[in-house]
């Protein structure tokens, strides 16, 4: 019964710090982009250890001629000569900690700045490995929160642990030892005092830990709402409701506030029991020199060196509360961490990857079923066509029949759920997943994301090896480089934050631009609809009919406009996930099923 309650206490507390570490290094360890770099941590870690230990070892050890130099000038015949050599040990032992001290702090800022540039890269890195549908159902804001902020608080528990927690812990202990060779009784009563606070620490620390976790959870819920606030701000002001929102906000607030206010009154309180054990020792202690009369002559030398030992001991308790705080918030940032890097790839990188002497772009759906992972429904079910080499493809069909999806496959975002998508003649499951991303597919979406700095980077990010010729040739292409010219410094013209000081238009045409400049064999265009403007619209529509009649890539169109439709080769409507009808425009008309209807519902507008 017992043992069931403890096992349920530990199910419902997560993992301890032994159990999340052990986890995450063994991640680590199986990633050849970081494992390199474990052993050269463990080294600096354990390197800064050893002068931690000695550092602390020196810090008690500086007292000890106190003792002597009491005594020897207490003494009815005082010897000089002694008292100049105790003067010389003083001084000796000084420099050594001083130097130890030193390099303790170097090893520290060393060790610390190499973890944080681990942690940090890593995080990122194991961020940006994440599939779309993580990307996708996370914003700027959570992302920021789950890799930028926990990597900050595990830093710090990690510090805290290591130069706080850890030498408060050696300074007791060598403390306790130290005494034992001038008088065990106070060897005795500061291990009595160390054992009885750590009752008592673990004791607050049922008290506290559940008031810390729900204060982190209003904390977070201040933050989404704040993130919402930043991200909705449009609609806001749109509909009026400014003073609702900041209302709402202030409420979170108030709420906030209070329940800290309480939870520091209970902190405050168990902490007050805690130095209630430290006073109580400190009472003890000086009893311990009164009653030492009964037994022996009263040793001023001992009273003075165990009175600042056990003094100086005692102010390192208090670190250990820091610690709790510190370590509460850091396991939770570590359990985080650990989910994150131990979510499952949508797709994986095959064993053995193939990668044919040349992609030509000949595109193959196999009767393909796919379905999302949380969905009851499939999105899409027995697609199958051929797109031949250098031609246009476009898809139509009304909002959710499944066109991005299918782009989605084809991007090998997800791996079918039945079928399969051939790309000249070999399965996407087995090609090359990475070179195929870098080499043969790029795409075009409507959501153009754009990087902070000039056209010429943002163009070039594709194929960073590009020289400015091939930057400038496919930006021609897109008919980009027409309005990158007029800009006030060209090519080398800043873009400003995700391109604020570009139109929908001008974005779409850097990012075909973008897209043209690798040569891809395949080439997914999400036609951008309402963003744009009607000359806008008519420039990148022009962009996309010349790709189209250049004959160079093979092109999928996710078609809004009946426009881009009629150059393409074949048109593919699908409807609710299954493939309705391909043929070219003019078959398709002539045939006068869903894909007649669609056009007869655009031109009286009420096709989204
Ligand atoms: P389209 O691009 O034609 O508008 P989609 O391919 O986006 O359609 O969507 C096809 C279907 O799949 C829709 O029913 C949509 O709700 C669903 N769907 C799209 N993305 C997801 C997702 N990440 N998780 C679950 N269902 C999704």
């Amino acid at each position: 019964m017992l043992r069931n309650r403890k096992t349920k206490d530990r199910s419902e507390s997560g993992p301890s710090l032994r159990e999340n570490l052990t986890g995450l290094l063994k991640i680590m360890q199986n990633d050849p982009t970081i494992s390199d770099e474990l052993p050269i941590a463990k080294k600096l870690i354990a390197k800064s250890m050893r002068w931690l230990v000695l550092n602390e070892f020196f810090l008690v050890l500086q007292l000890y001629p106190v003792k002597f130099f009491i005594d020897e000038i207490n003494h009815d015949a005082p010897n000089v000569t002694k008292l100049l050599l105790i003067s010389f040990s003083f001084g000796v032992i000084h420099k050594i900690s001083d130097v130890v001290n030193k390099q303790m702090a170097l090893s520290r800022n060393t060790t610390m700045w190499r973890l944080w540039r681990i942690w940090w890269g890593y995080g990122h890195r194991v961020l940006l490995r994440l599939s779309t549908d993580w990307h996708t159902l996370n914003g700027t804001g959570e992302k920021e929160s789950l890799v930028s902020k926990n990597i900050l608080k595990f830093e710090n528990m990690i510090d805290e642990l290591m130069f706080n927690t850890i030498p408060a812990a050696l300074r007791i202990t060598f403390t306790t030892l130290f005494l034992l060779t001038v008088g065990w009784v106070y060897a005795i009563l500061s291990l009595a005092t160390m054992v009885t606070y750590a009752l008592m620490v673990r004791k607050t620390e049922g008290v506290l830990e559940p008031l810390r976790k729900k204060s982190r959870k209003r904390m977070k819920a201040i933050e989404r709402f704040g993130s919402e606030l930043n991200k909705n701000w449009r609609t806001i002001k749109e509909i009026g409701r400014e003073e609702d929102f900041s209302d709402q906000n202030d409420s979170l607030l108030l709420g906030f506030c209070e329940f800290e206010e309480k939870r520091h009154k209970t902190a405050m309180g168990q902490f007050m029991h805690q130095s209630d054990v430290v006073s109580a020792s400190r009472m003890l202690l000086y009893a311990l020199f009164s009653l030492s009369i009964l037994w022996q002559q009263p040793q001023l030398g001992l009273i003075v060196l165990a009175g600042e030992w056990m003094g100086r001991s005692y102010s390192n308790f208090g670190r250990f509360a820091d610690f709790q705080q510190r370590m509460s918030e850091g396991l939770e940032s570590m359990r985080e961490l650990v989910a994150l890097m131990c979510l499952p790839p949508t797709v994986q990188q095959p064993a053995a990857p193939i990668w044919p002497s040349q992609i030509t772009g000949r595109v193959e759906f196999k009767d393909v079923d796919f379905r999302y992972p949380d969905a009851t429904e499939c999105a899409l079910t027995g697609v199958s066509f051929v797109a031949e080499p250098y031609t246009a493809t476009a898809l139509v069909g009304s909002s959710g029949c499944g066109k991005s999806t299918l782009m989605g496959l084809l991007q090998r975002l997800h791996d079918p759920t039945g079928g399969s998508v051939l790309v000249d003649g070999v399965g996407l499951s087995e090609l090359d997943y990475n070179r195929y991303r870098r080499e043969a597919i790029s795409v075009v979406s409507q959501d153009v994301q754009l990087f902070d700095g000039t056209i010429m980077h943002n163009i070039r990010v594709s194929k960073p090896d590009a020289t400015d010729e091939d930057v400038i040739e496919a930006a021609r292409l897109a008919y980009a480089d027409e309005f990158i010219v007029k800009q006030p410094n060209g090519y080398n013209t800043e873009v400003g934050e995700n391109g604020i000081r570009l139109s929908g238009g001008q974005k779409q045409r850097i990012a075909i631009a973008r897209a043209l400049l690798r040569k891809p064999a395949i080439l997914i265009l999400d036609e951008a609809t309402s963003a744009l403007d009607a000359i806008s619209q008519q420039r990148v529509q022009e962009s996309i009919n010349d790709l189209i009649e250049r004959r160079e890539v093979t092109i999928f169109i996710i078609a809004h406009r009946f426009s881009t439709i009629e150059s393409a080769d074949q048109v593919v409507v699908l409807d609710d996930g299954r493939l309705a009808e391909i043929g070219t425009h003019a078959e398709l008309q002539r045939h006068n099923g869903l894909y007649a209807r669609l056009r007869a519902m655009e031109t009286k507008g009420l096709l989204d």
